[in-house]
């Protein structure tokens, strides 16, 4: 028969204070037999009661029993300590939070589980609760503490305590849970937020950016037309100095950078199709040399450049691979911004890398990279500049890829880092195109011909005046489609240059209402936004060309000359039928019956036979016709009746 002894029994802290105490002031031992308690007292009464209280007691400690078991294997830490704040429980959770066995820690101070720096004030704080208050207490609210584990390490809990009081021994219960994840996850979410805002403020700066592209486009595309016609008016002058033409070439050369920066800046904010060409890369390293070259010489460094000779062209869009090499650039002058000055030193080298391919590298004496910087840097927003975007190497890497390139960083032995892209060498099919025009067309175009600007830009209607003009055309500029439907026509011949986004009628509609027209004058359009859905409509419209302002003034003469061809062809074609219609017109019903067998290649003895004539009648009637109609042989009449049926 097994003896319990009630003070050391391990059953748990509850069952200590609800029955230890009563039990040890009635007796000393108690035996288990069966299932009952039997008290070993000498007084019947007494015995009878004790046995009644052990019954039920025993019933409230198998119901506490569960309980405790609960308690002890709770997932959160629940350590109780006594009014010496020494620990007396430390359940399975509190072993896991902190690292501790619990029999490690019963006994010890609660201030072993506190980082030093918090014990004072806990010690403060936990004995004021223990005295204030009497009676049973539930701490409502959790509070945030910071635990330390057996390891040393600290982290992050929300704890509440409780309070038990019975016969004056209190005990105070911490339940505590590291929040260390929750915390964490706050600060992802923190960092996730701040991104958003971030990309978000990135964002509206390329609303910002599009819509400033969109007016500076404007001016732009005056300025560019208006130089454009200066170089032609100098250049017809004997006397202009090469000086100034080279200015001027000067001037409309970065006007046309200027112009592709900005419509490139426009195409960031909807996909575009790379303009992928043949492009001499030693030229575009040279072009963006001299866009640095006063950067260069403020921050002190220099730049060494070793082109392999002979170096096929490789296939690319221009301005990408000006932009991806300006940005490696700059970073490596970042690089060295803490570099003493004399140490700045810059290479790029290019070499003919694996089969079809251009190996580009640009290698500096910066700081160089970080181990766990080799990829990071390639990641959007990844930057470690106080004014920085971490964009640039994530687009350039993008680019290179849309180009069937790679990119990628290493340090160098010595100092700094080097990076690399590879760019593929361009077939000989896409050899570049010279596609400058020694004789501009238009210089020799009959007076009538004519080049209508429907624009409703004052500055752009008249730098175009002067560009078209100058090239031989007569000129025509109208503010709206309305102003040009409402102009008195001499039915002159030429082309029509309509901008696509015009308050009011659009050109679009200016286009509808004159295909619906007898003749529709040959139309470019000619437009800010490249909206691809517009050009193939005004395509489909029968348009002759879609050109993005600024325009090129090669390619918008080159337009102009394309539909001014088209306009002489058709009113040739046009004149043509009249002509024929009309010398048809003089025939008598008998006479056109007699021409339309002789087409037909019938014989005179055919053709009377055909009418019922005489073969002398049909003779007389061929007679009257070729005169009628001027020709001078069956030939001339074919081609006159068949001008008039592709007329029908
Ligand atoms: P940003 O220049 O706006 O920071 P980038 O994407 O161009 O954006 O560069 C990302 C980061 O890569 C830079 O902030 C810098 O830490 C690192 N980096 C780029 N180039 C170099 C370099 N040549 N040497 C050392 N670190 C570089």
């Amino acid at each position: 028969m097994p003896r319990i002894d009630c003070r050391a029994s391990l059953i748990g802290w509850v069952a200590q204070f609800c029955c230890f105490a009563a039990v040890n002031r009635a007796i000393n031992t108690i035996t288990y037999e069966g299932s009952n308690y039997v008290a070993l007292t000498d007084t019947e009464k007494t015995r009878q009661q004790l046995i009644d209280e052990l019954s039920s007691l025993r019933l409230e400690l198998d119901e506490l029993r569960p309980i405790n078991e609960a308690v002890n294997r709770a997932a959160d830490a629940i350590i109780s300590v006594d009014t010496s704040q020494c620990i007396i429980r430390f359940n399975q959770g509190a072993e896991l939070v902190f690292g501790y066995q619990a029999e490690e820690v019963m006994g010890e101070p609660l201030e072993i589980l506190l980082p030093p720096h918090f014990r004072p004030a806990h010690e403060g704080y936990v004995e004021k609760y223990a005295r204030e208050l009497s009676g049973s207490r539930r701490m409502n609210e959790r509070s945030e503490i910071v635990g330390q584990k057996k390891d040393g390490s600290i982290f992050p809990a929300r704890a509440s305590i409780s309070r038990v009081e019975r016969n004056n021994n209190v005990v105070l219960t911490v339940f505590l849970r590291d929040v260390s994840e929750i915390k964490n996850a706050e600060l992802e979410i923190r960092r996730i937020q701040d991104e958003l805002a971030h990309v978000s403020r990135v964002g509206m700066l390329g609303e910002i950016s599009a819509s400033l592209a969109h007016e500076l486009n404007q001016p732009l595309t005056a300025v560019l037309t208006n130089a454009q016609v200066l170089r032609r008016n100098i250049e017809a002058m004997p006397a202009a100095s090469e000086e100034v033409k080279e200015t001027l070439s000067d001037v409309i050369d970065d006007t046309k950078r200027a112009a592709e920066v900005i419509k490139r800046l426009r195409s960031l904010s909807k996909p575009q199709r790379l303009l992928k060409e043949s492009i001499d890369l030693a030229q575009v390293i040279t072009e963006v040399e001299n866009l640095l070259h006063s950067e260069f010489v403020m921050r002190q460094a220099d730049l060494q450049l070793q082109l392999a000779a002979d170096m096929p062209a490789v296939f690319g869009d221009h301005i990408q691979l000006q932009q991806i090499l300006l940005n490696l650039l700059g970073n490596a002058l970042d690089a060295m911004e803490q570099i003493d000055e004399a140490d700045r030193h810059l290479l790029i080298r290019t070499r003919l890398a694996r089969k079809g391919f251009v190996e580009v590298c640009i290698k500096d004496t910066g700081v160089g990279l970080e181990e766990e910087q080799h990829e990071k840097i390639f990641e959007p927003f990844y930057t470690t500049k106080s004014r920085g975007m971490g964009m640039g190497l994530a687009i350039s890497r993008t680019m290179l890829h849309a180009h069937g390139g790679k990119m990628w960083a290493e340090n160098n032995r010595d100092v700094g880092a080097a990076f690399y892209f590879t760019i593929p060498v361009a077939n000989e099919a896409e050899a570049v195109r010279t596609t400058r025009h020694e004789n501009l067309p238009g210089k020799d175009l009959p007076d009538r011909t004519s080049v209508f600007v429907v624009d409703d830009d004052p500055s752009i209607r008249q730098a175009m005046e002067r560009l078209i003009s100058s090239a031989g055309y007569a000129v025509e500029t109208f503010a709206s489609a309305q102003a040009f439907l409402q102009r008195e026509t001499d039915d002159e011949g030429g082309c029509l240059l309509v901008d696509l986004h015009m308050p009011g009628e659009t050109g679009l509609d200016l286009q509808t209402t004159l295909n619906n027209q007898d003749y529709s004058t040959p139309v470019i359009f000619i437009t800010g936004g490249g909206n691809t859905a517009a050009g193939v409509r005004a395509m489909k419209q029968g348009a002759v060309d879609f050109l993005s302002k600024p325009v090129n003034e090669e390619e918008l003469l080159n337009a102009i000359a394309r539909a001014v061809e088209v306009d002489e062809r058709v009113r040739a074609r046009i004149a043509r039928h009249a002509a024929a219609k009309e010398k048809l017109a003089r025939l008598t019903a008998r006479e056109a019956e007699v021409m339309s067998l002789v087409v037909k290649g019938l014989l005179n003895k055919q053709v009377a036979d055909a009418l019922g004539i005489s073969e002398k009648t049909v003779k007389v009637h061929r007679g009257h016709v070729m005169q009628k109609v001027e020709a001078r042989s069956v030939t001339d009449l074919v081609r006159l009746s068949e001008i008039t049926a592709e007329d029908s």
